[in-house]
């Protein structure tokens, strides 16, 4: 077993190896503050020590098109807040280390990232003292997931022009992924894909054009660190492939030997 602290180090050098892909890239524009390419996921951090909370938080908002970090207290949380560029923090309000109040306070000194902070007190004062030292939005738990996607996406857009160029359907050719009703299709005709091969192709679509490796998806999409044991990625390509690709005539994604895969169309 690895230490809480290498299993966080993973999704982060993902995260480094992903930026220094895109600004390889000149198909994307490379603006001159840090931000996100045009078809790139949100990056959410989850500070949460309800494990089961945070694993449900981490499947909802992957599936949902989010990168989740997830941290289980309030140490590894504002390390990962004031080190990370997240695009929102989940914030729960009693947390060991330090408490969701104090992190918020912490990190509000050098960073604006948005906050939304989950609560169980249901307090005024706790609301009003939240708000006052910086949170953006509360949710009480319990809450339904329908409402925290849809106050996430408040904040995103309320957050600014780099998000609001967040779009909600994907494209390659007749492929289409709408990221909102969960549906891809090709040529009209409508895909149907499990939620792990949904994520995949969303991630291979956001990426067009990247060749992503089996460590990467690994850890990106079933948020594990390679076991060169498992055949669990190409198990997955390939019956994403079936669906995808066999029945139509133009292949979009492709083996990459020695590499990885790589969504794109490529002339025939
Ligand atoms: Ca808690």
């Amino acid at each position: 077993m690895h230490d809480q602290k290498q299993a966080l180090a993973e999704p982060q050098l993902s995260r480094l190896r992903r930026e220094a892909a895109v600004q390889q890239d000149d198909k994307f524009v490379i603006l001159p503050t840090r931000s996100r390419a045009h078809n790139s996921a949100m990056k959410l951090l989850v500070i949460e020590d309800e494990v089961k909370l945070a694993e449900y938080l981490r499947k909802g908002l992957s599936e949902a098109g989010y990168v989740v970090e997830v941290a289980h207290d309030g140490i590894d949380g504002l390390h990962l807040a004031l080190e990370g560029d997240h695009d929102l923090l989940l914030l729960d309000g009693m947390l060991p280390g330090i408490d969701g109040l104090s992190l918020l306070a912490a990190l509000r000194r050098t960073k604006q990232t948005p906050v939304l902070m989950l609560t169980a007190r249901v307090g005024v004062e706790d609301r009003v003292l939240g708000l006052q030292t910086g949170a953006d939005d509360y949710l009480l738990k319990p809450f339904a997931f329908s409402e925290l996607v849809a106050r996430i996406q408040g904040l995103l857009r309320r957050a600014g022009p780099r998000h609001e160029i967040e779009p909600t359907v994907l494209r390659l050719a007749d492929l289409e992924v709408d990221l909102l009703r969960r549906k891809a299709s090709r040529a009209t005709q409508r895909l149907e894909l499990t939620a792990k091969e949904f994520s995949l192709l969303t991630l291979l679509l956001r990426r067009q054009g990247e060749v992503l490796s089996r460590t990467e998806l690994a850890s990106q999409v079933w948020d594990m660190n390679f076991d060169s044991e498992t055949n669990v990625v190409e198990v997955a390509i390939r019956r994403l492939r079936s669906k995808l690709d066999v029945p139509f005539d133009r292949p979009l994604l492709h083996t990459v030997r020695g590499m990885g895969y790589v969504l794109e169309d490529r002339p025939a």
